[in-house]
């Protein structure tokens, strides 16, 4: 047993990821180098050899400019993992970004990343195979998977010279504009939020406390501009948040995520069926499979790539959503450009995109998808289009 266990560190270099993870924890994130799982495949291919795909990750911390608070929480960081997958001298680029409420962590990720070896893949184009293997590898994880599937749909796209829209075949002129969040703040905050994002189209705004009327009449006071809500199950009585919902409706809210808490099914379904704007699944839709059972319960979904897994499932999600007459939102977590720019190219096929999680950081590493007047711009680059800034 003892034996077995030193050849599996050994082989997976978890000793070397949890000190990685340990030092990201304690503040000095950005020193943490890159673990290569397995370490034998990080040596140069052997002339004549076949290639095959190494997998690197490393913890990181990302820093928000403000103090972010939702109905249940707050925070000034976010703990990712940023990958990289390496086939025949080609890097793609993939993260995993973990708000703490939602369960998984540093530690939890790169656990999860050193049991993926992806040495045993001939084909990198095997998307559907390997990413089908990647989810059974344990359950959960969705982050952690992610940071795989993302850096695998930049590796092939990079093969490709295509970027991921091109290849998916969307118009990237069809990107809609991203709301930008206003979390839950003080009068003069919020004010000041409001005006600071003049260059954005739509606004988002957490609502979920007993001040939701004092935000919403705090941003009109600003601006006409339209705005989405999030309540993150804030609010519990259905009639109650009946009479919210019709008095945002007066106030130019277009559509409002996840009102009651997602247990609540029955009284979900009935504040879908007489709510004035569309009623957004967020934290009640995780993955695929959670979509036929949405139906009749939300008017949409909020798809995010850390919640399902990443881009080959929320394409799939897209589709069925779409089949099923529901709407979908595109969303994200406090993320660097590499999430961000990995989930804009599938923003061409949505209603809504909520898209700013890297303009809410200060220690961003790559540079990708735009934000320019309120529009999510992609870049006309193969792969996810992210370029590494540093380290
Ligand atoms: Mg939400």
């Amino acid at each position: 047993m003892k034996h077995n266990r030193r050849d599996f560190l050994k082989r997976s270099s978890v000793l070397a990821g949890s000190a990685v993870a340990g030092s990201a924890v304690a503040g000095s994130a950005i020193a943490a180098s890159l673990v290569t799982v397995p370490m034998a495949e990080a040596a140069p291919v052997r002339r004549g050899a076949k290639p095959r795909m190494t997998l690197r990750f490393r913890a990181y911390t990302i820093q928000l400019r403000h103090v972010f608070t939702i109905a249940t929480s707050s925070r000034t960081t976010t703990p990712v993992v940023l990958t990289e997958i390496e086939y025949d001298g080609i890097t793609g680029y993939g993260e995993a970004s973990m708000p703490p409420y939602l369960g998984e962590s540093h530690e939890s990720a790169t656990a999860f990343l050193s049991k993926v070896d992806l040495s045993r893949y001939e084909n990198p184009f095997e998307l559907e195979t390997i990413l089908h293997d990647i989810d059974a590898l344990a359950p959960g994880n969705p982050a952690a998977k992610a940071a795989v599937d993302i850096a695998l749909h930049d590796l092939v796209g990079r093969m490709l010279r295509q970027p991921w829209y091109n290849i998916w075949g969307f118009d990237a002129a069809k990107t809609p504009h991203t709301s930008f969040t206003i979390g839950i703040d003080t009068q003069d905050v919020v004010r000041q939020k409001t005006v600071e994002a003049a260059e954005y189209k739509v606004l988002k705004v957490k609502l979920g406390r007993d001040t939701d009327k004092m935000m919403v009449e705090t941003i009109r006071s600003v601006t006409d501009k339209p705005i989405t809500a999030d309540v993150n199950q804030g609010w519990k009585d259905r009639a109650v948040a009946l009479d919210m919902l019709h008095w945002l409706h007066e106030k130019n809210v277009v559509m409002v995520e996840q009102p009651l808490p997602k247990e609540q099914v029955d009284d979900l379904a009935w504040l879908t069926e007489r709510s004035p704007v569309p009623i957004i699944g967020d934290e009640g839709v995780q993955r695929l499979a959670d979509i036929p059972k949405a139906k009749g319960v939300y008017s949409g979904i909020n798809i995010k790539l850390m919640k399902c897994t990443g881009m080959r499932e929320a394409h799939k999600m897209i589709v069925l959503a779409r089949s099923l007459g529901m709407k979908v939102m595109l969303g994200c977590m406090t993320e660097t450009s590499c999430g961000i720019s990995a989930a804009s190219h599938l923003s061409p096929m949505v209603d809504w995109a909520d898209l700013d999680g890297a303009l809410l950081i200060s220690n961003d590493v790559y540079d990708g998808t735009q934000v320019l007047d309120g529009k999510v711009t992609l870049r006309n680059r193969p792969g996810i289009g992210v370029k590494k800034l540093k380290g």
